[in-house]
C-alpha cells in the first residue's frame, strides 16, 4: 500500500543536490501524492517535478515573498490538499525551514522534514574524496563567507583557518578572493590543496583542483559564480593513512588481528 502522508501538516523535503535520483525513495514517494509542491526554482533540479501527478500545482519560490509561500500553504493544508516545500540538498543547512514553520505555527498548521543529501556530500561524492583522513584531518567545518546575512562575529573564516581541518564553504564562490584572503590570513598555508564544485551530481558539473595561491584565477577563467562549493584542506592532498580499522595488526570488537 502507498505510503499516506497527513495533509493537515506541511511538507518540508529535501530535494538533494541535482541528480533527481539522489532524493529519498520518502521524498519521491510524498512528490508523487502532492497536490501542490513549492519549489526552490534557483537551485532544485526542476525535472523532479516529472515525479508527480498530472494536474499538481506547482509554485517556483525564486518570485514568492515568504508571506506568498506561507499563503499558499495555509490554503493548501485547509483545502485538504498534500502541500510540499521542496528545497535543495538537505533542509537543514542554510534552508530556512524555521521561519517558514513559525509562521505556519501562527496559523495552527505544523510541518515535518523530509532530510535530504546535501550539496557538501554530493560534492565528496562527484570528487571520490573523504573528508576524514587518519592523521591528517578528523573533523570538518561547514560554513560561509560573510554576505548580506552577517555571520556571528567569533565565526569568521580566518578563525575557522586556525584549525587547518577540512572545510566545506557555502554561498561563497563568489567571493573567491575574500575567501582566500581570509583563510591564508587565518593559517592555511598558500599551498594548501582546494577544489571548487560547480553543480555537483548534475550533468554539467565543473570541477576545478588547485591550490589557494591559485584557484582565484581559476574560478574566474571558469566564469563560476554561484551554486558551487569551495572545498579545502589537506585532506584533498596525498598525505594519508590507512584506516586502523582494516588493519591486519589492529584487533577490535569484532576481529582479532592476524599478525
Ligand atoms: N541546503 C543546501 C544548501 C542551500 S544554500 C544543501 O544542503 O546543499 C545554497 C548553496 O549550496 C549554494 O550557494 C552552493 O554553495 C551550495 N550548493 C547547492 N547545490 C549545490 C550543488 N549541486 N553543487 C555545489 N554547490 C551546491
Amino acid at each position: 500500500m502507498a505510503e499516506q502522508f497527513d495533509r493537515q501538516k506541511v511538507w518540508f523535503v529535501g530535494a538533494g543536490p541535482g541528480d533527481i535520483s539522489l532524493i529519498t525513495l520518502k521524498g519521491y514517494r510524498i512528490l508523487q501524492q502532492a497536490d501542490i509542491v513549492i519549489y526552490a526554482g534557483s537551485l532544485i533540479n526542476t525535472d523532479l517535478l516529472d515525479y508527480c501527478k498530472d494536474g499538481v500545482e506547482s509554485y517556483d519560490s525564486a518570485a514568492m515573498t515568504l508571506d506568498d509561500i506561507i499563503t499558499v500553504m495555509v490554503d493548501g493544508v485547509k483545502s485538504h490538499k498534500l502541500v510540499v516545500r521542496l528545497q535543495t540538498g538537505d533542509l537543514s543547512l542554510y534552508g530556512s525551514i524555521r521561519e517558514q514553520g513559525e509562521v505556519l505555527a501562527e496559523h495552527n498548521i505544523g510541518f515535518s522534514a523530509i532530510p535530504g543529501v546535501s550539496s557538501f556530500l554530493g560534492a565528496a561524492a562527484e570528487l571520490g574524496v573523504e573528508y576524514t583522513v587518519p592523521e591528517v584531518s578528523q573533523s570538518l567545518i561547514i560554513t560561509r563567507i560573510e554576505g548580506r546575512t552577517p555571520m556571528p562575529p567569533k565565526e569568521s573564516l580566518r578563525s575557522f583557518a586556525a584549525h587547518q581541518t577540512s572545510m566545506a564553504i557555502f554561498l561563497s564562490v563568489q567571493d573567491i578572493k575574500g575567501v582566500v584572503e581570509q583563510l591564508t590570513e587565518g593559517g592555511y598555508p598558500e599551498t594548501t590543496p582546494v577544489a571548487v564544485v560547480y553543480k555537483a551530481t548534475w550533468p554539467d558539473c565543473q570541477v576545478l583542483r588547485s591550490t589557494l595561491a591559485e584557484i582565484t584565477v581559476a574560478v574566474r577563467d571558469a566564469k563560476i559564480r554561484k551554486t558551487a562549493l569551495i572545498l579545502v584542506g589537506p585532506f584533498l592532498g596525498d598525505e594519508y593513512h590507512y584506516s586502523k580499522l582494516y588493519d591486519a595488526g589492529f584487533s577490535h570488537e569484532y576481529r582479532k588481528a592476524s599478525r
